[in-house]
């Protein structure tokens, strides 16, 4: 497996390249800005790039998708949910004083289950809305590596008073779709440091019970 993370943007939003080694097949997950860079980053790494993901549409995890598609010609995903932030993301960003290219509608979306592959990685997505409608995590069960987006960061969770947030969703999701993860599956965030599932459980404040 190839892995690299930038730290991307205005709002430090943690952007992934992942991709596999043998078949070079690979994925950007959550390019929010600064798409030169990543370009670069992808050309160090040897991969060729088959997926921008996006673990939710809000505009520091979707902001390079537009400049991205362009370098890369490839397919953009999202969940269906989230739909309503992509289609608005120029405005809600230029309202936060950010500028960004439009984000183009998703060529496929994304739902509960679904399986991805990169070559010999397969990954699981996981529906698990709360911060947003239409937040996924990706689940990569044969590296013990979880992408988390912003539902569960180290130490604490996505904040959900944001438009179509709602907490009753997000704890529900964490418990449900994150914690029945084994203990030693390491969660990539969508900001800040790396965390694993089952520190999480033992300290996380907000998720209890
Ligand atoms: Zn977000
Ligand atoms: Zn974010």
């Amino acid at each position: 497996m190839i892995l690299e993370s930038l730290v991307v943007g205005p709002i430090a939003a943690n952007c992934y390249i992942i991709g596999d080694e043998s078949s070079k097949s690979g994925a950007i997950i959550d390019p929010g800005d600064e798409a030169d860079r990543i370009v670069k980053r992808v050309e160090a790494s040897g991969l060729r790039i088959d997926f921008l993901i996006g673990t939710h549409g809000h505009f520091d995890h979707v902001g390079a998708i537009a400049p991205l598609k362009k370098v890369f010609g490839c397919d953009f995903l999202l969940h269906q949910n989230d739909l309503p932030f992509v289609a608005h993301s120029q405005a809600s960003a230029a309202q936060w004083g950010f500028q960004i290219e439009q984000v183009p509608d998703p060529d496929r979306t994304m739902a509960e289950g679904d399986l991805l592959n990169l070559g010999t990685l397969e990954f699981k997505v996981l529906h698990t809305p709360g911060h947003s409608p239409g937040g996924i995590c990706l689940y990569l069960s044969s590296e013990n590596l979880v992408f988390a987006g912003d539902t569960l960061f180290q130490g604490s969770i996505g904040r959900t008073d944001l438009p179509r947030g709602s907490m009753d969703d997000l704890i529900l999701s964490i418990k449900t779709r994150l914690y029945t993860l084994p203990d030693a599956t390491v969660v990539l965030t969508g900001h800040g440091e790396p965390t694993t599932i089952g520190d999480e459980k033992r300290h996380n404040m907000f998720v209890q019970g």
